[in-house]
């Protein structure tokens, strides 16, 4: 997580934290899904990671250990699969539009066509507005429903809304992910303040910020070492007053 005031050089402190280059995309509410891995292979970590920040698209999948994959999202959720055994890694933006888009099964799609088993895939749910947050009005709770059965909910203001877990879940076990391999944070971010929301912002009428959190797939490096890193780069970064600290949470 960062600072929303200049994401640019979020991704690149986060990048030395984790010293890997973080790779990301122009997000667009949309089901496209890139493959990292023969640019990276050609064009070396600067440039991939200006070739892809330039690209609309959602989703993101590699088999390199070089790289790490991000999202960025307050509201939207953050969905990453892994097949640890094929060594395939991936990550979507997927907010109501990506998810009716189908942005989860064409990330699963790619990281099958790459190698991977969907036997073996881990998914991870993000926090993300829950559905007794998520008001949405009638109509659009009524599609999504009949997009996604049972899916439909009563927000806590009284009105209708959706539940994007459910969707997903659906999504993922329709393409038979194990039930026992899908992880659901439990966390909404309008609710949990240590989150940015959108909402919470529109409703606080910008008492809350209006900032993102990354969410990152990084292979093969352990959360402490990342801690540790994340506190110097603060210490060496505490003279900077107009950027916040770099809060890294383990979800
Ligand atoms: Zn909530």
């Amino acid at each position: 997580m960062g600072s929303y005031k200049d994401p640019a050089q979020e991704r690149e402190y986060l990048s030395e934290i984790i010293e890997k280059p973080l790779i990301t995309v122009h997000q667009v509410h949309s089901h496209i899904v890139y493959d990292v891995d023969e640019v990276y292979n050609e064009l070396g970590s600067r440039e991939t990671i200006s070739y892809f920040r330039n690209r609309d698209g959602d989703g993101l999948v590699t088999s390199l250990d070089a790289v790490s994959l991000g999202v960025v999202t307050a509201d939207c959720t953050p969905v990453v699969i892994i097949d640890e055994t094929a060594g395939i890694y991936g990550i979507a933006h997927a907010g109501r539009r990506g998810v009716c888009d189908r942005i989860v099964p064409h990330l699963i799609d790619m990281m099958v066509a790459k190698g991977a088993d969907v036997s073996h895939i881990y998914a991870w749910i993000g926090p993300h507005i829950c559905g007794k947050c998520y008001e949405t009005g009638v109509e659009i709770a009524q599609d999504f429903n009949s997009q996604f059965p049972e899916t439909s909910t009563i927000t806590t203001y009284g009105g209708p809304g959706v539940d994007m877990t459910k969707a997903i879940e659906q999504q993922l076990t329709n393409k038979y992910v194990l039930r026992k391999n899908i992880v659901e944070s439990q966390l909404c971010t309008l609710e949990d303040e240590r989150l940015y929301s959108y909402r919470r912002h529109v409703l606080s009428e910008g008492a809350y910020p209006n900032g993102r959190f990354f969410t990152i797939v990084a292979p093969h490096i352990a959360f402490d070492t990342v801690l540790s890193r994340a506190e110097e780069m603060n210490n060496k970064l505490a003279h900077e007053k107009t950027r916040d600290k770099i809060e890294l949470l383990e979800l």
